[in-house]
């Protein structure tokens, strides 16, 4: 066990709340065999992700930020019959390894794997008529997290919510002298947020198996 008590306590609930069936561990094994960083969520952020996209009762879903797709499976097991999830990933090598995955997962008839970079597939997806999109989730290059944002605005509808991953990276988040790229875009982000009257915000600091990060929500007005 972990000596950090948050860690212990992950190690404490997942198994109970977020226990892994075959298809999960396994996306995450061979997302490691592969290659890949592990950087996905963690179980209890994946079934977090889970129950949000279940409590806005979401048909389609976006995700910006593939890697292995196991963040891809728990969103897509919380759709109805149907529902869909449209998940953007740059690399193909993630993407081939998440095509795989979700295929062992059972999922692969409910996600559209797009691969390219976002900032060129989000056009596409406005001008396929692609949403409203009822829940997206952010989780790809921090930089261009507030342009992310505001496609994420244009691909929603009232009511949908927006969720994006590791913007409190272990508190730098608040300094603000720093000149990280990815604590700017993250800053940006809270900046756009604060300005921004089309959406109700906030910011939720996570510690656990990942240390102290933090996902900002956003429901859109
Ligand atoms: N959501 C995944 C999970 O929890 O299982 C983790 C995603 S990982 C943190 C970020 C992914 O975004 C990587 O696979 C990376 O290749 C991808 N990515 C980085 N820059 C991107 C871009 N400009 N467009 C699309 N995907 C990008």
């Amino acid at each position: 066990m972990s000596h950090e008590p948050w860690a212990a306590v992950d190690d404490y609930v997942a198994p109970r709340l977020a226990g892994h069936d075959n298809a999960l561990s396994s996306a995450l094994a061979s997302s490691v065999a592969a290659g890949l960083p592990e950087i996905a969520v963690s179980p209890l952020q994946g079934q977090m992700l889970h129950v949000l996209a279940k409590s806005v009762g979401a048909l389609k879903v976006l995700e910006v930020g593939t890697l292995g797709g196991y963040s891809t499976i728990w969103l897509a097991r919380a759709l109805p019959d149907g529902g869909r999830v449209v998940t953007l990933e740059a690399d193909p090598h993630h993407a081939t390894v998440a095509q795989s995955n979700l295929q062992n997962a059972g999922v692969i008839d409910s996600v559209d794997l797009r691969v390219g970079m976002a900032i060129d597939t989000l056009p596409q997806l406005e001008a396929e008529g692609a949403g409203p999109f009822d829940l997206v989730f952010i989780d790809a290059d921090k930089p261009s997290i507030p342009e992310y944002f505001q496609w994420a605005l244009k691909l929603t509808r009232p009511g949908s919510l927006i969720v994006v991953d590791n913007v409190v990276r272990r508190g730098k988040l608040a300094d603000s002298e720093s000149r990280d790229e990815d604590v700017l875009g993250c800053r940006r982000l809270i900046e756009m947020l604060e300005h921004e009257p089309r959406v109700t915000s906030t910011v939720v600091q996570t510690v656990g198996a990942k240390g102290h990060d933090g996902f900002a929500l956003a429901v859109v007005l």
